[in-house]
């Protein structure tokens, strides 16, 4: 389970150095064991912010971010690292080494790790069957459309068998077929494995189509929260 409890988080300006923006402002939020949770927003509304606290790619102001009981905000640099590799994540723009192959950038993850070879080769196959991508192991991500490249991104997230998949609006630079088709993918990967997602996007249709539940942020708040049909679908 993932925990949020009283986060804020303030932006100082680098160059003024005492105008501040406020990005979060007192979140509170509990994400279930093997659910699909979606934040949902306007731009600037601190989605991207709410989704790298999870992780620790920011750090809170306030607050404490705790996922299976261990409080992350307390934990050494190195034990923190240790719990990141249990968490994976996927981007808007997919965020691949261009001058490595598909087997390359989704071994990345596993060659830090001092897998051995054999185990790593077994991994990546494993995984680049499960995202569909046997025609296009030795392909460079050049060669690649935009939903194979997320493809990509999706098994390199997988690699370390994390728990937690985060998603920063992994479906926004594809066209709408594209977009159904990495859906589907997630919500599999969410239903065989049990890992946990959070997705944020601006469109509503993600929300639709895949999440379990919803909260609405507006101006670093959560304004609503709740089952997406309760949310969303009832008048
Ligand atoms: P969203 O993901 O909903 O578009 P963000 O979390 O990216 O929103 O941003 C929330 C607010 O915090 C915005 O006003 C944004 O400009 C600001 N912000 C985000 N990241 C930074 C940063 N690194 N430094 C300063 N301000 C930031
Ligand atoms: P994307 O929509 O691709 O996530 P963003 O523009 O939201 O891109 O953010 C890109 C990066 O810039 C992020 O790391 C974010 O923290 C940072 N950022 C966003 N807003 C600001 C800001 N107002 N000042 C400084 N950095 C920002």
């Amino acid at each position: 389970m993932i925990l949020l409890e009283g986060i804020t988080k303030k932006y100082v300006d680098p160059k003024s150095k005492t105008q501040e923006t406020v990005a979060l402002r007192g979140i509170d939020l509990q994400i279930k064991q093997g659910e699909i949770f979606g934040m949902i927003g306007h731009s600037g509304a601190g989605k991207s912010t709410l989704l790298r606290m999870i992780n620790l790619l920011e750090r809170p102001t306030t607050g404490k971010v705790i996922i299976n009981d261990v409080d992350l905000t307390s934990l050494s640099h190195k034990e923190l690292q240790d719990k990141r590799r249990k968490i994976g994540m996927i981007f808007q723009h997919f965020n691949l080494l261009s001058s490595a192959t598909v087997e390359q950038n989704i071994a990345f993850p596993l060659k830090l790790k001092k897998h051995s070879m054999d185990e790593i080769n077994r991994k990546v196959e494993e995984l680049v069957k499960l995202v569909g991508l046997e025609d296009h192991r030795t392909k460079y991500p050049s060669q690649l459309s935009g939903g194979q490249k997320q493809r990509v991104g999706i098994a390199r997230a997988l690699a370390a068998d994390p728990d937690i998949l985060l998603c920063d609006e992994a479906t926004s630079a594809l066209d709408p077929q594209t977009t159904n088709s990495i859906l589907q993918l997630l919500l599999e990967i969410n239903r065989t494995l049990g890992i946990t997602i959070v997705l944020i996007t601006h469109e509503m249709q993600v929300i639709r189509s895949i999440c379990d539940r919803v909260a609405v942020i507006n101006s670093g708040e959560i304004v609503e929260l709740g089952n997406v049909v309760d949310v969303f679908l009832h008048p």
